[in-house]
């Protein structure tokens, strides 16, 4: 059985991470544009054996949608036969207090304490280097992920000057390295990073345990939603049909401090130890 440890001995991984981004976005130009207070780091599950991304960069400050429909057409003759309600697609709010956050980036524990160079394909990148840079490599990757010209997720250019369908385009692996490499050679701290030196059961042995903020309707968190336009414009004109009510699942869509909470990782499980509004600071 784990053995579970109060609050304020476990290492906080969460805000370890954040205060590391910190430092980053001080010392590489290209995401100097970043302020961390708009960036909220929380924490998925996620085991070190299975498959699955280490973490995830979530744009929470996109526009509503254009207004749009659902509708059913009469397979002969093509026809709309009905129609549902107008509807938007909204971003969730979320306030750290008085802040309102733009991104969060989430990590997938203790998937992510784990992750190592060696047999990856970031290795070739790296060579002679520490293992714990893979982790460092993808916390510049979810940073990377932030367009410093629009709300949303930056868009990469081809080599022809169009964007790339994908998120990641031919050179965003390289510029990641570029900038691992121009955080390490600026000198920071290195007890700042000194927490990505180990892995899971390491943090374990050192910290008693290790925690981190999720939402307190873990596992799920703020995602974007749909929501019937409270005054329906007037129907479309080639769909003027029978309208149905859409049924849509009853979300929380704004979120706060109140929402968050610490929950302790364990290598299959985790458990809510404390209301996130709650902590106590933890000193680095
Ligand atoms: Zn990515």
């Amino acid at each position: 059985m784990p053995e579970i440890v109060g609050i304020n001995s476990m290492i906080n991984y969460t805000e370890r991470l954040s205060l590391l981004m910190s430092d980053i976005v001080e010392r590489v130009p290209t995401l100097s544009f970043i302020d961390m207070k708009k960036v909220l780091v929380f924490a998925r599950p996620g085991r070190t054996v299975a498959e699955g991304a280490y973490a995830t960069c979530h744009c929470i400050c996109l526009p509503p949608s254009e207004p749009g429909y659902y509708f059913w057409k009469d397979r002969e003759t093509g026809q709309l036969t009905r129609r549902s309600e107008w509807f938007v697609t909204k971003s969730p709010t979320v306030h750290v207090g008085s802040q309102p956050v733009d991104y969060m980036i989430s990590f997938a524990l203790p998937r992510f304490c784990d992750q190592r160079l060696a047999r990856t394909r970031k290795s070739v990148h790296y060579e002679g280097q520490p293992d714990w840079v893979a982790k460092l490599d993808t916390i510049v990757h979810e940073l990377y992920h932030i367009d410093p010209e629009r709300p949303g997720i930056r868009r990469m250019e081809k080599a022809d000057g169009t964007y790339s369908a994908n998120c990641h385009g031919d050179r965003f692996f390289e510029n990641v390295v570029e900038m691992v490499n121009q955080y390490l050679e600026s000198k920071p701290d290195p007890q700042i990073s000194s927490f990505l030196a180990h892995d899971f059961d390491s943090l374990v042995q050192r910290f008693g345990g290790v925690g981190g903020v999720t939402f307190r309707a873990f596992p799920s968190y703020p995602q974007r939603f749909t929501e019937v336009m409270p005054v329906q414009p007037p129907p479309p004109p080639e769909a003027d049909c029978r309208v149905e009510p859409l049924a849509l699942p009853r979300i929380t869509t704004a979120f706060t401090d109140d929402d968050m909470v610490i929950r302790q990782f364990f290598r299959t499980t985790s458990r809510k130890v404390a209301d996130a509004s709650k902590r106590e600071p933890q000193a680095a």
